[in-house]
């Protein structure tokens, strides 16, 4: 499956924010954004004004990048997000949360979103009782995502189990530490998402 090869810091200075997608680093000095928060390239340091489309566009690549999603399904979820009933901005939000990835590190059990990605792409989780290692997995309500029985007891999951231990889980997930596993007890309204997104930029790039 195609994915971003990209250094993970340079998205987060070519959108001038934290995207978090290196775990512990993003929280200490070592961050790039802290230490050189302009774009990267030679000409990153020219800050100049964006255009209407510009910072449209800019909404755009920084969702994509929060949640590691390429065009083509970006594309595809607006598409869902269109045809559902309310608003669609709030829709495509709420279809990226539902991502199996997005669930795993919303349940705290990976550092980042890159490596929940990386953790259901080597088969450590179930839906509803069945092995999936599908990240881009859309989940449900009433669903329930766990750590397979064999990989709860390596050294990587028990460190997660750890960091989950100190982390809130959102209200729309019902999580059973002592299990590894959660339950989608609502879906995600635009209130639980904690990312400063202008999704109606998004909604406006798409309509034109
Ligand atoms: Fe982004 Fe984290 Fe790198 Fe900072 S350390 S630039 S937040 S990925």
């Amino acid at each position: 499956m195609a994915r971003y090869t990209d250094a993970s810091c340079r998205l987060c200075r070519r959108e001038g924010e934290k995207l978090y997608l290196k775990g512990e680093r993003c929280t200490t000095n070592k961050c790039s954004v802290a230490r050189r928060g302009y774009a990267p390239g030679q000409h990153g340091q020219n800050k100049k004004k964006l255009s209407e489309y510009g910072l449209q566009l800019r909404e755009k690549q920084k969702a994509k990048r929060y949640y590691g999603v390429l065009e083509s399904q970006f594309r595809k979820y607006f598409d869902m997000a269109v045809k559902k009933k309310g608003i669609t901005g709030e829709n495509l939000l709420q279809i990226l949360e539902l991502r199996l990835d997005n669930v795993v590190y919303r349940m705290g059990l990976a550092v980042s979103r890159p490596e929940a990605r990386q953790l259901v792409r080597h088969g450590h989780f179930s839906v509803n009782g069945k092995r999936v290692n599908i990240p881009s997995y859309l989940v449900k309500l009433g669903d329930v995502i766990a750590v397979n029985e064999k990989s709860k007891s390596s050294e990587k999951m028990k460190d997660n189990k750890e960091h989950a231990a100190g982390k809130p889980t959102p209200q729309w997930l019902e999580y059973d530490a002592e299990e590894m596993s959660a339950k989608i007890v609502a879906l995600p309204s635009r209130e639980d998402i904690d990312l400063p997104l202008k999704e109606s930029l998004i909604v406006e790039l798409y309509s034109k």
